[in-house]
């Protein structure tokens, strides 16, 4: 069950929910709302009538009660990376190669993405690469070199960490821990990820429906860590014309389910260079919080997924682009959220 609290509620009550479903032998889990108030996510049912500070009790919910817009349909949830901020406001723009492939070359590239107006620098250190031999990253010097590129930028740094004994190593560089695609459904990894003390970039698993997705972010906050960023980079479909399908539709639909930020990967969604402007704005206009996008100082050059790595001038425009679009849409949006009540679960 979800049980909303007031930001008057005391602590007496809280606890007096906990000790419930301690007792009733329900895991428990309690999360603030962003707004003074906190949210209860119990599995199971416990009685708590009559205890002061209540504001909800859902008994029927969606199976991620955690992630959910049910328990908090006015307060999504804005992620905190760093200096910066990923939802609930002007779109963040995530820039940088897809590989960390050297000290200088990664300096050069994070100083380029962040004169392009990007407010996060992205890079792998650790590569889930298709094939064995296939560059696979330059591990932990990789990490230093991120870290070295946020002191020379101040942009936050997010990079992929692929195995649950990565996490603590990822984590004392990262601003933010990248989950990929592949490893979505990765159930130890995302345990481990629910207890670490960095905000989570999770990505939808290339094959993975909307709830199995939002299952996984789940995972991640049931085991503590509530600081998480959805991010659509594109499913399976049956054309081999693009790499991935992108699947817009998931913004807006992920925004009516749950309240955590999502964000748009048109590089991985689409494979192709052309094809990234256009639906890095798409991405946007559908009411993403911000966009992952692959550029490089020279994208012919780039030692992984060059195809779809576009130049910093190119992620220049889209960040100007995206700008007015974003103005542009906004009274649009406001007016459509006002509209998006959750749907009620039968
Ligand atoms: C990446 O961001 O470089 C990456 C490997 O993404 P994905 O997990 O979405 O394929
Ligand atoms: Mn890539």
């Amino acid at each position: 069950m979800i049980v909303t609290l007031t930001a008057e509620a005391p602590i007496s009550t809280i606890n007096a929910i906990l000790a419930a479903a301690n007792s009733a032998g329900c895991d428990a889990r309690t999360f603030d709302d962003g707004h003074g108030g906190a949210v209860l996510g119990i599995a199971g049912s416990v009685t708590i009538a009559g205890l002061p500070g209540i504001s909800a009790v859902l008994e029927k919910h969606r199976p991620y009660m955690l992630a959910s817009r049910e328990g908090r349909p006015h307060s999504p949830t804005v992620v905190k990376v760093g200096n910066v901020r990923i939802g609930g406001g002007r779109p963040m723009v995530i820039g940088g190669p897809c590989v960390i492939e050297s000290r200088e070359s990664l300096i050069e590239a994070a100083i380029a993405t962040k004169a392009a107006g990007a407010g996060m620098l992205r890079g792998g250190a650790y590569k889930p690469r298709t094939s064995p031999y296939a560059f696979q990253g330059l591990g932990e010097d990789g990490l230093r070199y991120m870290a070295e590129a946020r002191e020379v930028t101040g942009l936050p740094i997010v990079t992929e960490v692929m195995e649950p004994d990565q996490v603590d190593l990822v984590a004392h560089y990262a601003d933010m821990l990248q989950l990929g695609s592949r490893n979505m459904a990765n159930f130890p990894l995302l345990r481990r990820l629910g207890q670490a003390n960095k905000p989570i970039l999770l990505k939808r698993g290339f094959s993975a429906t909307i709830e199995e997705w939002l299952m996984s972010a789940e995972y991640v906050m049931a085991h503590g860590n509530p600081n998480v960023v959805l991010c659509e980079r594109g499913i399976r479909g049956f054309d081999t014309a693009t790499r991935f399908m992108l699947d817009l539709t998931a913004v807006p639909l992920v925004k009516e389910l749950s309240h955590l930020p999502i964000i748009v990967d048109p590089s991985h969604g689409t494979g192709r260079r052309s094809l990234v402007p256009r639906m890095a704005l798409a991405g946007l206009a559908a009411g993403a919080d911000g966009l992952i996008v692959e550029a490089h100082l020279d994208p012919d050059s780039a030692l992984c997924d060059g195809p779809q790595t576009i130049t910093m001038d190119e992620l220049s425009h889209i960040i100007e682009s995206g700008r007015v679009l974003h103005a542009a849409l906004l009274t649009g949006l406001e007016h459509q959220d006002r509209l998006e009540a959750p749907a009620a679960i039968a």
